[in-house]
């Protein structure tokens, strides 16, 4: 999958929609396509490659992927040729196809679609995928469908795993870091400047900018009393003392976190290493790594810095 940053998606902002079978409906909202992945498929009625591979490539992904829960919209973005990629072309192409999905219109002569703006997206076709945590893990003017296809297949059965009583070990996380993450509780997105107004330099440096906080500079690697260590930028509780240990690495050490949905995954090969980082799955602050080499029952030592929790 071609994933550069894993950003969060921005709200779909098209006006027109027509749903699967053809009729007028309100503008559609990320939340309208499900938990689950969603697919998002751009394309111009005049643009050949939308039709030679694009929507083949959409129409394989759909049949294998039905019942799945994976959300699939389909938007027409008219960057040129406005008299040729009207707003009548979305029926004629939806029946064309035998696609029952919702399609969009998004364009203005003279002005960019707002896909375009809200999505960097280069052209046409285009494919877009976003994982249920509502990061984008794909936006490329193709896509590999088979891999969609089997990550969302994982996918499924990793939301199944979140959901149940702990399945959680190494395979899990690796699972998600590769192929996106379970969806959290709830979203706190801010700017940057906010956070900042509401951190210290060394907490918007850690939290917000992947810094790591010096080995044994936290009395909190130390403390072992009952209670809940609460994300420091959007309160979340993600540590149960109860699955605190005593690492001796120089940082607060966990087995697991207090339900899956809470902390996201990343693959992190920067500094020449190939790792997991940890983030809050609620508003993205870097909490550290994950590393295979914990105790029981998981096996998992979630290494994180003390500057982005609270004890509760
Ligand atoms: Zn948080």
């Amino acid at each position: 999958m071609k994933s550069s940053e894993h950003r969060q998606a921005p709200e779909l902002r098209v006006s027109h929609w027509i749903d699967g079978e053809g009729n007028p409906r309100a503008p559609l909202k990320l939340a309208d396509l499900g938990p689950g992945h969603k697919v998002i498929y751009c394309f111009q009625h005049w643009c050949p490659g939308c039709h030679a591979s694009g929507f083949p490539t959409l129409k394989r992904m759909i049949e294998a992927l039905d019942g799945k829960g994976v959300g699939f919209a389909v938007v027409q973005t008219v960057f040129e040729g406005a008299e040729e990629n009207t707003v009548e072309r979305l029926h004629e192409t939806q029946t064309r196809y035998g696609l029952e999905i919702p399609f969009g219109h998004d364009g203005g002569v003279g002005e960019q679609p707002s896909i375009m703006s809200d999505y960097r997206t280069g052209g046409t076709p285009w494919f877009i995928v976003i994982d249920p945590s509502g990061r984008i893990i794909h936006s490329d003017f193709r896509v590999d469908a088979e891999a969609v296809i089997a990550l969302a297949g994982n996918a499924e059965q990793a939301g199944r795993a979140a959901g149940s009583a702990l399945p959680l070990n190494w395979k899990q996380v690796v699972t998600w870091a590769k192929h996106g993450n379970p969806a959290p509780p709830r979203r706190d997105e801010r700017t940057e400047n906010e956070w900042r107004s509401l951190l210290t330099k060394e907490q918007y440096r850690v939290a917000r900018t992947k810094g790591t906080e010096r080995a044994f500079s936290s009395e909190m690697c130390g403390l072992f009393e009952p209670g809940r260590y609460h994300c420091l930028c959007c309160d979340t509780p993600l540590f149960d003392a109860g699955s605190k240990f005593d690492s001796r690495s120089g940082w607060p050490s966990f087995t697991d976190p207090v339900t899956p949905g809470v902390v996201a995954y990343h693959l992190d090969t920067t500094h020449g290493m190939q790792r997991v980082e940890t983030t809050c799955n609620v508003c993205d602050a870097h909490l550290g790594h994950v590393f295979p080499d914990g105790p029981q029952p998981t096996g998992l030592r979630y290494c994180i810095n003390a500057v982005s929790l609270k004890k509760a």
